[in-house]
């Protein structure tokens, strides 16, 4: 018996993941320009959410980028649903009222759990003659074995016009559902901390007007240094990663801008992280195993003492080396960090504390308000040295924090315990006496004295990450991964 026979309505829907805005749209433009009406929705689903890599707050950013859309299309009577459920089950509950023609919503890069969902979910599509389009994000190309040719097709996607959707007012459905979100996760997603960016692609474009108009002016100058990053990044990053801005969008804008030409070598220098931001992504599409296992093989035969105790610390910000703790914490309360930062917390847990990367790649990723799995695990693993194609760098926090933040102004805001510590004993806190202590008035040492020693560790790192680089299997794996990953012209 035909859907229609059965008094289905005929509908198409899109499928919303990490495209959460409404502009530069491929599956909402397609489904606007098809004939049928079409129901619009994204997912936090269970199976998804249980994975270790996911935290409220990326529930949250995801919850407020979707009322923001909301705000968007209300002009045209138009509705983006967000519901708890998985989409195997979502999309049963809907053909049973409707009859689905086609679904489109874009590829998604993500770790092999999502990927394992897309491959059922192909295959329920197909049996059931629904015709599933999944358009390319970002100029990531899905099915790639080698790099050859992706730079240049990269670039020709960025030039290619931007899509102007537009919507006509009454084709988005809304309709009810059993699985709208209960009232009290909604009262959880709705408490977002104000210290968070707020989420949405009106917000995205807020960041990228301030940054363009003045704010990153000094970007390469202050790139590096974890307060002053704070204003002169871009700040871009969480946009990107929940697609509320595409790349496109973003790159068009910058490269278009007037001031590039008082400020091209900030302007250039982002220009040139977004392609990084692919290049990394399209890594991962082309293997996702990255999220578990070292990209080169080779390193899954090194061993590490994986101390649970120096794990804890390192996760709550209470290593006793004030920068690395400052950046834990800013972390932990605002979502964000520079990427120096970022790679010295790395460093520092798996070359100072002996730490396997993967005791402390999903707590990160919790942490992180801009997680893109894409960017993070290969990133994760070039910073932690398990590469064998990237130079390792061991950070010293001591001194990237006399660098870094000379002042010490990064540290006291995000140390309190160090709040009245002159500032000659700032980096190092462990050098002052108690003496010195009980005239600054500190009456109890609240600050824990470092968990390591720096020398050691960082021979012991040495010896052990450098040695290893010249393992066979590690050279094999090196040819292999340069092989796949890197351009031939
Ligand atoms: C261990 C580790 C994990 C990381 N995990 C993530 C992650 O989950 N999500 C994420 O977006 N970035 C990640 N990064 C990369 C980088 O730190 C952030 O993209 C950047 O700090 C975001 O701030 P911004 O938007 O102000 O960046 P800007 O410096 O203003 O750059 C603009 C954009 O370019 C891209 N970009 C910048 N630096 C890099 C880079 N090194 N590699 C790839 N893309 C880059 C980002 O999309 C960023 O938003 C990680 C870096 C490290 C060392």
């Amino acid at each position: 018996m035909s859907g229609n026979m059965l008094g289905r309505k005929a509908i198409n829907i899109v499928w919303i993941k990490r495209d959460l805005r409404t502009q530069d749209h491929a599956a909402f433009q397609a489904a606007e320009n098809a004939g049928l009406p079409y129901i619009a929705f994204s997912l936090l689903e269970p199976k998804q959410i249980e994975h270790p890599d996911t935290s409220l707050r990326h529930l949250k950013f995801i919850y407020h980028a979707v009322k923001d859309i909301n705000k968007i299309l209300a002009k045209t009577q138009g509705y983006v649903h967000l519901w708890y459920k998985d989409a195997r089950e979502v999309f049963s509950f809907l053909s049973e009222e409707f009859e689905i023609k086609e679904v489109f919503s874009y590829q998604e890069s993500g770790t092999a759990n999502s990927w394992e969902r897309d491959k059922q979910m192909k295959t329920w599509f197909k049996d059931r003659g629904i015709i599933w389009t999944e358009f390319q994000r970002d100029g990531i190309i899905r099915g790639l074995h080698n790099r050859d040719g992706w730079e240049k097709a990269w670039y020709q996607t960025m030039n290619a016009p931007l899509i102007q959707n537009q919507y006509q007012t009454g084709k988005m459905l809304r309709i009810g559902v059993p699985f709208e979100l209960s009232m009290h996760l909604k009262r959880d997603l709705e408490n977002y901390s104000m210290v968070f960016q707020p989420a949405g692609e009106s917000h995205g474009w807020k960041y990228l007007y301030s940054f363009t108009e003045k704010r990153g002016f000094d970007y390469h100058l202050a790139i590096s240094s974890p307060s002053k990053s704070r204003m002169s990044c871009s700040r871009i990053s969480p946009y990107l990663s929940w697609g509320n801005l595409s790349i496109k969008q973003v790159y068009q804008y910058i490269k278009n801008h007037p001031n590039r030409y008082e400020h091209k070598k900030a302007f250039n220098a982002v220009l040139t992280r977004l392609k990084w931001h692919c290049h990394f992504i399209q890594k991962f599409e082309m293997e996702c195993r990255y999220e578990t296992e070292c990209i080169n093989r080779g390193y899954d035969l090194l061993t590490y003492e994986n101390n649970p105790e120096l794990l804890e610390a390192w996760k709550h910000g209470r290593t006793g080396y004030p920068m690395v703790d400052a950046c834990m914490r800013a972390l932990i309360a605002t979502g964000w960090i520079n990427f120096r930062m970022r790679a010295m917390l790395v460093s520092f847990l798996c070359h100072r504390l002996d730490q396997d990367w993967r005791k402390g790649a999903y707590h990160l990723a919790q942490l992180f308000l801009d997680y893109e799995p894409g960017i993070h695990y290969p990133q994760f693993q070039m910073q932690a040295g398990v590469t064998g194609i990237n130079t390792v760098r061991i950070y010293n926090p001591v001194k990237q924090s006399k660098e870094q933040d000379a002042e010490g102004r990064f540290i006291k805001k995000w140390v309190p315990e160090l709040s009245r510590t002159p500032k000659e004993y700032l980096h190092e806190p462990w050098r002052m006496t108690s003496l010195d202590a009980l005239f600054q008035g500190m009456k109890n040492k609240s600050y824990p004295d470092p968990i390591i020693d720096l020398e050691t560790t960082g021979k012991r790192a040495r010896k052990k990450f450098w040695s290893h680089k010249n393992h066979p299997l590690v050279r094999e794996e090196a040819a292999r991964i340069i092989e796949m990953h890197t351009k031939k012209n």
